[in-house]
C-alpha cells in the first residue's frame, strides 16, 4: 500500500466512529424520505408473463413504493387484447384464476371462445387506477426502447415521455443510442413534466456496448449497473471488463475527455417471469433503486431520479447516505441485519492517473468480429479505503477526479440469478467530481 493509502484508511479509521449524524433518513409515508422502486420490468404487453396489475401488485405487495412497468417499444394505452393460446405466450387458466381472486371475478375481461380465446390487457392508467395507493404506492409510466444496431443490442428506457416511441436505428452502436435519446428530449421539451431515462444492460447478451461508449453517450445520465437478471454479463471475462469497472472507465473518460458528469449507476431486475422462481428466470425483486424525494409521487421520484439522488442495490439498503460538500466527505451507513457481515468500498480516480491505455484482442464470436475493448491503467477506479463494518466516511483529498461508495455484504440475495452476483450489494453515486468540470479560472 501506498502511504497516500496509510493516509486515507487512517482518515477513514478516524471518521469511522459511531455517533456522525447517525439519523435515520427513512421514512415510507407521503413526505420526503426514501422509496424503493423498480424502472424496468415487463408485462404480457410484450414479453412479460403476467397482467400488468398483478405484476405492479407483486412489486406493491413486497414493499416496493413505486413501479415503472417498461414494455418493449410500447406504452400501455388502448385496447390490447391477447390470445391466451398464443404460441410464444400462451396464458395458462391458472394465471387468469390469479389474477380473478386477486381483483374479483370480473377483473379479467375476455373474448372468444376455445383457440380464438383472448384477455383484455389492462392499459396504463387502468392499472394505475387498480393499485396506485396514496403515501403507499406509486405507478410510473414507461417504455423500454430497444432494437438493434446491426448485431448489436440497443436498448435504454424512457420514464414519463408523452407517447410511445418506435426504436430508431442509426450508423453505430452510439448514433442509434443517440437518435433514440434524442427522440426522448424532444418529447420531453415540450412537457412540464420531468422526463428520465436510463441506458439499459450494456454486457447484455454478450459485450455490445462499450465503457468508451458509455463515457461519450454523454446525453444519458444513467445507466443499468445492474440489470439483476441471468446474462447480464456483470463480470465481465476473460476479455471484457466488469460493469463496475466500465463506469470506472466511462467515469474516468467523462470527467477528463467528455468534460460531463459521470454516470448514475441504476439497479433493476428487468422481470419477465412472475410465475416460477428460479435462478435461470428473469424474475422481480431482485435489483432496485432507493430513490430520496420530496414525496411519494410520479414528478417526485423522476426529478429525484434525474439530479441523482438514489442508490442502486440488490439487498443492501442504507440507513444514511450523505455527502458533506464543505467537508468533502461522503458518510455511508447500512441498516444492518443481524449476523451479516459488510464490507464498505471507496473507490474513485485520482486526476493524475495514467491514462495509458491498451486495445484488446477480442476473439470472434461465432465466428463475427466484436466490439473493441481497451485495457486501462489500475489507477482507473482504484479502491481508495476500505471498511469492515456498517458504516464509514471518507474524506476526500481534492485529488480524486470522483469517489464512490460501493457495499458489500456476505447475505445471499432470496433469489440470486444464474451466473451473477449471488450476494446483497449496494452501489451510491460519485461524488466530488463538480469542480473538474467547472471553468478553471473559477476551480477552487
Ligand atoms: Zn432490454
Ligand atoms: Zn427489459
Amino acid at each position: 500500500m501506498s502511504g497516500i493509502g496509510r493516509l486515507l484508511v487512517f482518515v477513514v479509521m478516524i471518521l469511522n466512529c459511531p455517533g456522525i449524524g447517525a439519523a435515520a433518513d427513512h421514512e415510507s409515508g407521503g413526505g420526503r424520505g426514501w422509496y424503493k422502486g423498480n424502472t424496468h420490468c415487463h408485462s404480457l404487453w410484450s414479453d412479460g408473463d403476467e397482467f400488468p396489475e398483478m405484476a405492479a401488485e407483486w412489486y406493491k405487495s413486497h414493499g416496493y413504493h413505486f413501479l415503472a412497468l417498461s414494455d418493449h417499444n410500447l406504452l400501455m394505452r388502448g385496447q390490447r387484447w391477447h390470445n391466451v393460446h398464443d404460441r410464444d405466450q400462451p396464458v395458462a387458466p391458472p394465471v387468469i384464476e390469479k389474477c380473478r381472486q386477486r381483483f374479483g371475478p370480473s377483473a379479467v375481461e375476455t373474448r372468444g371462445e376455445g383457440q380464438q380465446l383472448q384477455v383484455r390487457l389492462k392499459t396504463f392508467e387502468e392499472v394505475r387506477a387498480i393499485v396506485q395507493e396514496p403515501a403507499k404506492f406509486v405507478m410510473i409510466e414507461a417504455q423500454e426502447i430497444n432494437g438493434k444496431c446491426g448485431e448489436w443490442q440497443v436498448h435504454l428506457n424512457a420514464i414519463q415521455h408523452a407517447d410511445p416511441l418506435d426504436f430508431q436505428a442509426a450508423g453505430d452502436v452510439v448514433e442509434s443510442f443517440r437518435v433514440n435519446l434524442r427522440a426522448v428530449a424532444d418529447q420531453a421539451a415540450r412537457l412540464t413534466r420531468p422526463v428520465a431515462v436510463h441506458l439499459n444492460h450494456p454486457s447484455w447478451p454478450h459485450y455490445h456496448v462499450t465503457a468508451e461508449d458509455l463515457a461519450e453517450l454523454t446525453e444519458v445520465r444513467a445507466f443499468e449497473l445492474c440489470n439483476a437478471s441471468q446474462g447480464a454479463n456483470r463480470f465481465g471475462d476473460a476479455h471484457h471488463p466488469s460493469l463496475d469497472r466500465m463506469w470506472d472507465i466511462a467515469n474516468t473518460l467523462r470527467i477528463t475527455e467528455h468534460k460531463s458528469p459521470p454516470l448514475l449507476a441504476v439497479a433493476s431486475d428487468d422481470a419477465h417471469h412472475y410465475q416460477q422462481f428460479a435462478p435461470e428466470k428473469a424474475n422481480p425483486g431482485r435489483g432496485f433503486i432507493m430513490v430520496r424525494a420530496e414525496r411519494l409521487a410520479a414528478d417526485a421520484i423522476t426529478a429525484a431520479f434525474n439530479a441523482g439522488d438514489f442508490y442502486a442495490s440488490t439487498g443492501v439498503v442504507l440507513r444514511e447516505l450523505h455527502y458533506d460538500r464543505k467537508n468533502a466527505t461522503l458518510r455511508v451507513a447500512v441498516e444492518a441485519q443481524a449476523g451479516v457481515n459488510y464490507t464498505i468500498e471507496f473507490i474513485g480516480t485520482p486526476a493524475d492517473f495514467d491514462p495509458s491505455r491498451s486495445p484488446v484482442d477480442v476473439p470472434p464470436k461465432d465466428g463475427k468480429p466484436q466490439r473493441p475493448v481497451f485495457r486501462y491503467s489500475d489507477d482507473i477506479g482504484k479502491v481508495l479505503a476500505r471498511v469492515e463494518g456498517a458504516e464509514a466516511s471518507y474524506r476526500l483529498s481534492g485529488k480524486e477526479l470522483y469517489v464512490r461508495a460501493v457495499v458489500r455484504s456476505d447475505r445471499r440475495m432470496a433469489n440470486p440469478p444464474a451466473g451473477e452476483s449471488q450476494v446483497e450489494e449496494a452501489w451510491c453515486q460519485p461524488v466530488g467530481w463538480e469542480k473538474w468540470l467547472a471553468p478553471p479560472a473559477t476551480r477552487p
